[in-house]
């Protein structure tokens, strides 16, 4: 277990958040220089941390080197590359055009930072989703508090290192700790709070936001769906559904959640995911607990709840299609892949956020989308196929906060598109230039000439001069 120090008490949080008053003011003025500078300090800790990065994600879950390459540096490396390349651009003011009965004026919109922001995270890719939003809060010149999960404690205690390293905490300060932590920031009149988490904890932070008017971006999960079209290339899509769900053990926001098949395709399918995942997994049929890459479940609790699922499911008819075997004293829950699923099995109801893979089937595309609108608005939906009517169709005829086409998970990591959420699965969009966005105040600034007014003509008396304008 890492060391926490206790630096989390309510008197701290206040002196933090207090101190950056003064920071925050002066940060309001800072130059496209100023803070690429403070992007590339974070860049080249990063750069000389990646041991530590790798070693604190294995201590946590085990998480393969690789992965934490993948998913954890690489896309905060390039958050910080994308923002540095393009942050001048993102904060010159925007001259808008002027409509006639503006004529004589000029509009612009100036981004100004939105000041003393919160940061609250999760643990399933503890480094990249705490990091990440840094970026675009220090792009935006905003200050930040952090509060990491306590659930990844030997990522959140680096991260911790990695602040106090770089940064005052009048600029930037980590509060590690729970939930009492988390409710002691969340009293705090912030100016912009930032969630990465689950729904039921984003409804708790809109909550308290909502005391002090603090805007909210929420980044929450859910169910996302995967529709597999008859049109699809069912080996690609095999091989690219198995690897982002089964990628962090499943632990991802944006992992495929179920599948919809094909009802005559369900069993060539299967055939060819079970021959990824001994591919990916188990090349030389050594058992898949053995490879080296592949995570493990975060922690025991979250394993029961796994296993409840999955018992629950079996017990209500669900069929076992790959693996199923657990180790509890590890974390270990091998990838599993079920089918015969109904309505009634908690496994498709709520997120399951772990490698189990519900596949159902389906008889023509009406029916497939009738099911996923029959649920909360996805984080994400995946559509496999080569029929571009079929698609158009799935993307005018449902809700997400993102759509992939032939991949899954792909777009977390495309800076100039916005990622996020639609109600149940979050509010807000996060990553590059919408990231700068989520944490600047679009200020519209219009410029009047000395002497002239566009309303003079329609001043009192009225009579009948406002009936010309409309
Ligand atoms: P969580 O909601 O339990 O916790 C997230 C953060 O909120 C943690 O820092 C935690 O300490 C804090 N928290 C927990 N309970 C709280 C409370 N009552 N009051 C205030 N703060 C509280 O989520 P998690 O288990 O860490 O992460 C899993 C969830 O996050 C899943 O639903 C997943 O889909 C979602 N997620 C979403 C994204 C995204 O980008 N949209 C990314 C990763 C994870």
């Amino acid at each position: 277990m890492p060391h926490f120090p206790i630096n989390s008490n309510s008197s701290l949080i206040t002196n933090a958040f207090e101190s950056q008053l003064k920071t925050s003011l002066h940060w309001r003025k800072s130059t496209a220089e100023e803070r690429i500078a403070r992007l590339k300090k974070i860049g080249a800790w990063i750069k000389d941390h990646q041991k530590e990065i790798r070693k604190a994600l294995w201590q946590d879950f085990k998480k393969p080197e690789a992965e934490v390459d993948l998913s954890e540096i690489f896309p905060v490396t390039s958050e910080i590359n994308h923002a540095v390349k393009n942050l001048q651009s993102w904060m010159k003011a925007k001259s808008v055009s002027t409509p006639l009965p503006m004529i004589g004026t000029t509009g612009k919109i100036h981004y100004e930072p939105k000041g003393r922001v919160l940061i609250l995270a999760p643990w399933n890719f503890p480094f990249n989703l705490t990091v990440g939003p840094l970026i675009s809060a220090i792009a935006a010149g905003c200050t930040a508090i952090i509060k990491p999960s306590e659930m990844s404690l030997h990522t959140s205690a680096l991260i911790s290192d990695m602040i106090k390293e770089l940064f005052d905490p009048s600029e930037v300060a980590v509060f590690l700790g729970d939930v009492e932590v988390a409710s002691n920031l969340l009293e705090l009149p912030f100016d912009h709070i930032f969630f990465t988490g689950s729904p039921a904890v984003g409804k708790i932070v809109m909550k308290a936001a909502s005391a002090h008017l603090t805007s909210v971006t929420l980044e929450l999960g859910g169910k996302s769906p995967v529709i597999v079209d008859h049109s699809a290339d069912l080996d690609d899509a095999a091989a690219k559904i198995i690897w982002s769900k089964f990628v962090n053990c499943g632990q991802t926001c944006i992992a495929p959640d179920y599948l919809l098949v094909p009802e005559d395709k369900l069993e060539e399918f299967l055939m060819r995911a079970k021959v990824y995942l001994q591919k990916f997994y188990d090349p030389a049929f050594k058992g898949i607990e053995k490879s080296p890459d592949y995570a493990r479940i975060i922690n025991s609790k979250h394993h029961k709840r796994l296993n409840s699922y999955l018992t629950e499911a079996l017990e209500k008819g669900a069929k076992l299609e790959f693996g199923g075997n657990t180790n509890e004293s590890t974390c270990y829950l091998e990838p599993t892949l079920i089918s015969n699923i109904s309505e009634d099995m908690t496994i498709f109801q709520e997120e399951i956020f772990g490698p189990i893979l519900p596949i159902l089937t389906y008889r023509n595309l009406n029916e497939a989308i009738e099911l996923v609108n029959s649920k909360p608005k996805p984080l994400a939906l995946y559509f496999f196929g080569n029929n571009s009517t079929h698609s158009k169709k799935v993307l005018t005829e449902t809700s997400s906060g993102n759509m992939v086409v032939n991949d899954c998970v792909l777009h977390f990591l495309h800076n100039d598109l916005p990622f996020g959420g639609v109600n149940n699965s979050g509010i807000g969009k996060a990553h590059g230039y919408y990231g700068f966005l989520a944490f600047s105040n679009e200020k519209g600034i219009l410029k009047q000439r000395v002497g002239y007014n566009n309303v003079t003509l329609l001043r009192p008396p009225y009579g009948m001069k406002t009936k010309q304008i409309i």
